[in-house]
Formats: C-alpha cells, structure tokens, sequence
C-alpha cells in the first residue's frame, strides 16, 4: 500500500498494551493460558495487524509502565486490570488523565471497570454485578454500522464467562455497540463507547483471566477495531483551545 501524500498514512498508529500483570505470576490456572501475560496475548495479535506499532506496559515496570515519554507516544492505550487497582499512583492517572483529554484513546477492559483512570474518566462509582459461574455469554453487536464492529457478525458467543450485570453504573454512553446476554438471564452493556476532551473512550466486557477469552479471534477483533477507531488522528481537528474570542455579528446594547 502506498503511503506517499498523506503525512497520516507514513506515521503508524502507536499502540500500548497496559497490563496489571499479577494474577499471571501468583496463579497457576491463568499461568497456563497467559504463559507470557494476558498483555503479550493481545500485543501479539495486534502487532500482527497493517499500520500498528505495538508496545507493552506493565505495573511493576519502573513509573509503572507509563512515563511521560510512553505516553507522549502513544496514541491508543489499554487497560486491564483487578487486584491491583489501588497500587495505580494518583500521579500516573492524572498523567494519563491529561494524555486523554488530548486526545489519546483510551480501551478499558472487564474488571478495569474499577480502575482509577476509569472512574476518573467515568465520574461514577461503575459498579456492576457479578457472578463467576463460567456460563455462556452472547455479545448482540447492536451498532453494526459502528467502526469497532466491522467484520463482525450479529452477535459473538463465549462459552464461558464471568457475568457482567447490569445496573452498571456508568454516564450515558455516546453509544452502546454491545449488549450481552448471560446464560444465567442477566444483560449487560458490554461495549460503550464515551468522549472526553478530544480522546476517545471505549470500554470492552469480556476477559476474566480464567478464561481465554484474548485467543479469541473475533473478541481480538473488536479489540483491533477498537484501537483503530480511537485514534487520535481523527480527533486533532477538534478545538478546544480556551480562547476570548470576538463576536461574529454585531451586538447593539
Ligand atoms: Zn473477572
């Protein structure tokens, strides 16, 4: 493919695959389907794919993975995490806070729902039910015209899940792309999609670390679509700047 004229198609999409990373080291069970880390599972795939630049990051790496310089060239970022919400410096998520409303994507994924830089974004406690019962989930693709769902058919089906139910106490979404249904008769929204300052923000259900749910090809689709849509090339035409401006007709008082 010829990447001449639009300076866009020279530079590759920059990709950071954030991973809490502990359960692979304590646990034997989610050793054996993550060997190197649920993060290299999804690098893997991804770094696989046209016009993608692929790095991981983890918590336990110095300034947890994410220095001003990781961040500074990332344009999509994203985010698992469980036991170790709480270990996430204030001062890394006012960091990735700011990379956001610059216009960074952002992909939350499953138990990230509680995060710090999820919350934060969210304003809301995000909150959810649960149930680990390992049943059948189908993800219905309600927004088949949404970009994170091209390629996709009408629905994704997992054999086993950890349920996600709803309420889930998130803002509106701009859009709902998933809805899932549970073998156990709970629905959730399980893909949503927010904007906050110019950066894009999707949050994706699926992956409990005891299941394989990032082999899944269609599950790593949704993921590849997903960082391609939040990518900030998009978005650097928005304004935002703060600026005194003057009036476009003439005001009489
Ligand atoms: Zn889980």
């Amino acid at each position: 493919m010829s990447v001449s004229g639009n300076p866009r198609q020279a530079r590759r999409l920059s990709y950071t695959v954030w991973n809490e990373f502990r359960h692979e080291k304590t646990d034997e069970a989610v050793r054996e389907i993550y060997p190197a880390g649920m993060h290299q599972a999804i690098a893997g795939y991804l770094s696989q794919q046209e016009g993608l630049s692929v790095r991981t990051a983890t918590l336990d790496e110095p300034e947890q993975g994410l220095s001003e310089e990781v961040l500074a060239e990332t344009d999509v970022l994203t985010w698992w995490g469980h036991v170790a919400h709480e270990e996430v410096r204030d001062e890394i998520v006012d960091r990735v806070q700011a990379r956001i409303l610059e216009g960074m994507g952002l992909i939350v994924l499953h138990s990230g729902h509680y995060s710090k830089i999820f919350k934060r974004m969210m304003g809301t406690s995000c909150s959810l039910k649960w149930r680990e019962a390992a049943e059948k989930e189908r993800l219905w693709v309600i927004n088949p015209h949404h970009p994170i769902t091209r390629g996709l058919g009408r629905y994704i089906e997992l054999p086993h899940t950890e349920m996600y139910g709803e309420p889930f106490d998130i803002p509106t979404p701009d859009k709902v792309i998933f809805i899932s249904w549970f073998e156990g008769g709970e629905v959730f929204r399980s893909g949503c999609t927010w904007t906050r300052g110019k950066g894009k923000i999707f949050y994706f259900c699926p992956g409990h670390e005891t299941f394989p749910i990032y082999h899944n090809p269609e599950i790593l689709k949704v993921i590849e679509n997903a960082v391609r849509w939040a990518n900030f090339a998009g978005n650097a035409k928005v304004d935002l700047e703060a600026a005194n401006v003057q009036p476009l007709e003439t005001i009489e008082s």
